[in-house]
């Protein structure tokens, strides 16, 4: 070959690699509890497979940092096992996701609560060994007792709590903070298509290339969708579902998701999904709405723009903010 055909053909190779189509890179990990899909639709594969690679890493952290199951110490623990009147400073993000989840209590009439650690473990929806069996209506006493975000306070020296044994859990909120986390990690990297999807809840920035992406909203009870939501720019969307963690004990279906006031699954939804400009939002409140039902939900969104949001009720019927964008929607849900 000579020197300048050479030449010609490394051109065109290069030619070739700035024509080359946008396509999604995919990759999934095993975090926070559940399978994490990473999709980032671009030119740029190496560079994608990096940031994922990062956003991973970060949403690791985030949940090393929240958990209060398994081996690894963070400060959440430190401050469950701290004593009445014992002041525990919590790691900056600790701190201010739980300034952020006391804030969501009290806009919620308390159906989210970020201390209700005990009673989470009493049902056991959680831990490494799920229980099958509820707890006996002096065991919920007794949990309900040591919860509630009125008996906590942040001091000077940090937070404190004021009946023994309480305990903080950020199970209904720290999935979609890492998501919002992972996502910042795909903008540093200028990405601007992309989905983190954590199991069904996710944030997604941009189009699918000159496209909406196309997201199904999962039934309840069905294996088929509930039906489709087409986005095109940054957004939300996480649902909380009866069916997500659950039994059937003496032919009655027993879930995660608690009502604060009765310690018990909440009993006026089977799933609720909400869109909110952050994951984090979405989380907290598909939560808190799932608890307060259709009825006393769309009461407290009156002039509250930000969410949009879908209920099944526990009847099957749905309910929806006046804005929601649902295409396809099934009409019966059972
Ligand atoms: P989610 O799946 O986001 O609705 O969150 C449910 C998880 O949050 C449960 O597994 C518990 O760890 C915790 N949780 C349950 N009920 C509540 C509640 N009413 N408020 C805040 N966290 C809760
Ligand atoms: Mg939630």
């Amino acid at each position: 070959m000579t020197r300048y055909s050479a030449l010609g053909l490394i051109l065109l190779l290069n030619l070739s690699g700035c024509t080359q189509a946008a396509q999604d890179v995919r990759e999934t990990r095993f975090l926070l509890g559940t399978l994490v899909e990473f999709t980032i639709h671009t030119k740029n594969k190496q560079t994608a497979l990096e940031a994922i690679s990062k956003a991973a890493q970060v949403m690791r952290q985030v949940e090393n940092a929240f958990t209060i199951y398994g081996d690894v110490d963070n400060t959440v623990k430190q401050f469950n096992q701290a004593d009445v009147g014992q002041a525990v400073r919590l790691a900056p993000e600790v701190d201010k996701l739980l300034l952020q989840s006391i804030n969501i209590h009290q806009q919620s009439d308390g159906a989210f609560d970020p201390t209700l650690g005990i009673l989470n473990k009493l049902w056991g929806f959680s831990g490494e060994h799920p229980v099958r069996q509820p707890p006996t209506d002096s065991q919920i006493r007794h949990a309900l007792a040591q919860s509630g975000a009125q008996h906590i306070q942040k001091t000077g020296q940090g937070w404190v709590k004021d009946v023994q044994g309480l305990a903080l859990d950020f199970g209904a909120i720290a999935k979609g903070y890492a998501i919002d986390q992972g996502i910042q990690v795909f903008k540093q990297y200028g990405f601007t298509q992309a989905i983190i999807n954590a199991g069904g809840d996710m944030r997604i920035l941009g189009k699918h290339g000159d496209k909406p992406w196309r997201i199904a909203i999962r039934h309840p009870r069905g294996s088929q969708p509930l039906g489709w939501l087409r986005v095109e720019h940054d957004t939300s969307i996480v649902t909380s579902g009866d069916y997500e963690r659950f039994y059937i004990y003496q032919g009655q279906r027993y879930h995660h998701i608690l009502n604060p006031e009765t310690g018990k699954p909440a009993k006026k939804s089977q799933s609720v999904t909400v869109i909110a400009p952050t994951a984090t939002l979405a989380d907290a409140w598909s939560t808190a709405l799932f608890v307060l039902g259709s009825e006393q939900g769309l009461m407290m969104l009156k002039g509250q723009e930000k969410l949009d949001v879908l209920w099944v009720n526990a009847d099957a019927s749905l309910s929806q903010t006046h804005d929601f964008p649902i295409r396809d929607l099934a009409h019966k849900t059972e």
